[in-house]
């Protein structure tokens, strides 16, 4: 007989976070990647986690609340689409989140930094500086040890890519997924964490159905985030109900590779450097915003410069705000990325900006000096994050477009679902949304199972 066990579609962070979460509650898991290791573009995230009402932000004194932290975010989001219940689910499990990551899996997220659109130091990083490697590579270690123990609870396949779920009677009762050439089916509840389609450029996409304009720019997301889970639930026979596929996150800082400008994946420029202090300048030196904007505000200034050939943008950051994020810069600079002046002089001499408008514009306006070295790289927006996806309640099961109740047997939690940060995502918010749904459906799908 086939033990019930809980499928979890995709091994990034919410993935991750559910499994964990269901072997809390001693339930079984099959975890399916359809890449060959795990992690999704959980891995890649640079700026950190948001969490309001640390313990870190109490050991730095930092005064925060989660209904501070929903004001920020329903700021962000906009009064058409905001989902007040996913909110309230997102700021008010932040701290515990945290909490879990930190305590279950020894995470350090002693570092808090106040981001764009934030109004507080609320997002948590390590000390190394590479946070979605941290925090998303200690519970794969975990996980994996699990399944290697006899008698485990944990079965996790790679390179098994899902391709239907499996419906009975209106319920979803498990998934056919394609490994070294054959088709599978396995049963049980599912839960749907796939990333979502910021890499989806095919011509038959969802960014080209929604937001064709975007096809040109370039993407900071890994090839796998082209939208499976909505596929797949909108393949039902009543299908799943989908939210703001038109809201899509450029963030406005990728760094244009002098080796290779026209890449389609860029490395992205974290928002880190300009919560550190860095500077966007146009070509002739001036800066045109206010850094720590939200990332839609600076993101349009950009465009509004290039599209007044006053570009290529650069992001400056003086001798105290590369050592906030040192480990940042050295990273970038071994890349060929960011390029390191030993003072204004030689920024001037290379770029072709005039001196006196660094006199003028940059060092007469900032706490920079004409004196101190300079890390210097050109960016450019990028297809950062997709906002759109399957709409869910506040306990993370997928609704059915007909009737707006859940479908049943069918969970989805991270960037897969949609509605969490309406019309814009604020930094630090995904990984904690992957995390808070992660372990939402992971309860879920236990008390189901
Ligand atoms: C460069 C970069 C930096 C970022 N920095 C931050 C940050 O600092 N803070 C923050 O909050 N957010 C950040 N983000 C956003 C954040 O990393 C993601 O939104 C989040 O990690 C998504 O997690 P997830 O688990 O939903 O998806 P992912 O981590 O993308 O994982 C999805 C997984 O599903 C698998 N999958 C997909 N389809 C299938 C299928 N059909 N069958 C089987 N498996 C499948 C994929 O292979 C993948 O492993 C950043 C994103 C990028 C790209």
């Amino acid at each position: 007989m086939t033990v019930p066990r809980t499928i979890v579609v995709g091994g990034g962070l919410a993935g991750l976070s559910a499994s964990h979460t269901l072997l809390e509650r001693r339930k079984s898991v099959l975890l399916l990647d359809k890449k060959s290791s795990l992690g999704g573009n959980s891995v890649k995230a640079s700026s950190g986690i948001n969490g309001a009402g640390t313990e870190a932000q109490r050991a730095l004194k930092i005064e925060d609340t989660p209904e501070a932290f929903y004001t920020d975010t329903a700021a962000s989001a906009g009064p058409k689409l905001i989902q007040p219940t996913l909110i309230t689910a997102l700021t008010t499990n932040s701290a515990s989140a945290i909490a879990w990551l930190a305590d279950t899996f020894d995470v350090d997220l002693s570092v808090v930094s106040r981001l764009g659109g934030h109004t507080v130091a609320r997002t948590h990083r390590d000390k190394s500086g590479a946070p979605g490697w941290a925090i998303t590579s200690a519970l794969m270690k975990k996980l994996t040890t699990l399944a290697s123990e006899p008698e485990s609870h944990v079965e996790i396949i790679k390179s098994a890519r899902v391709l239907k779920l499996l419906e009975e009677g209106g319920a979803v009762v498990g998934v056919e997924y394609e490994a070294g050439g054959s088709v599978v089916a396995a049963h049980g509840n599912v839960i749907l964490a796939t990333g979502s389609y910021a890499a989806d450029f095919s011509s038959r996409g969802i960014l080209a159905s929604h937001r064709p304009e975007l096809l040109a720019l370039s993407t900071t997301n890994g090839d796998h985030a082209t939208g499976d889970g909505l596929r797949l639930a909108l393949a039902l026979p009543a299908p799943a109900g989908v939210c703001d596929l038109d809201q899509v996150q450029v963030h406005p800082t990728g760094f244009v590779d002098p080796a290779n400008p026209a890449a389609k994946t860029k490395f992205l420029a974290a928002e880190a450097l300009r919560g550190a202090g860095g500077l966007l300048l146009d070509a002739q030196g001036a800066r045109f915003v206010r850094e720590v904007e939200r990332r839609d505000v600076v993101t349009a200034a950009m465009q509004m410069v290039e599209g007044e050939g006053r570009g290529p943008v650069r992001l400056v950051l003086g001798e105290r705000a590369a050592a906030e994020v040192k480990s940042h810069c050295d990273f970038y600079v071994s890349k060929g990325l960011m390029q390191r002046y030993a003072d204004a002089a030689a920024f001037a001499e290379d770029t072709g900006i005039s001196f006196d408008t660094i006199l003028s514009k940059v060092a007469t306006t900032t706490s920079y000096t004409l004196t101190e070295p300079l890390h210097v790289a050109i960016i450019t927006p990028v297809v950062h994050y997709t906002m759109g996806g399957l709409s869910v309640d506040a306990s993370a099961r997928v609704l059915s477009e007909a009737s707006g109740t859940p479908i049943a047997g069918l969970w989805a939690a991270g960037e897969v679902i949609g509605g969490v940060h309406g019309r814009n995502r604020l930094a630090g918010s995904s990984l904690l949304e992957a995390v808070v749904f992660g372990r939402i459906a992971g309860e879920g799908a236990a008390g189901e199972v």
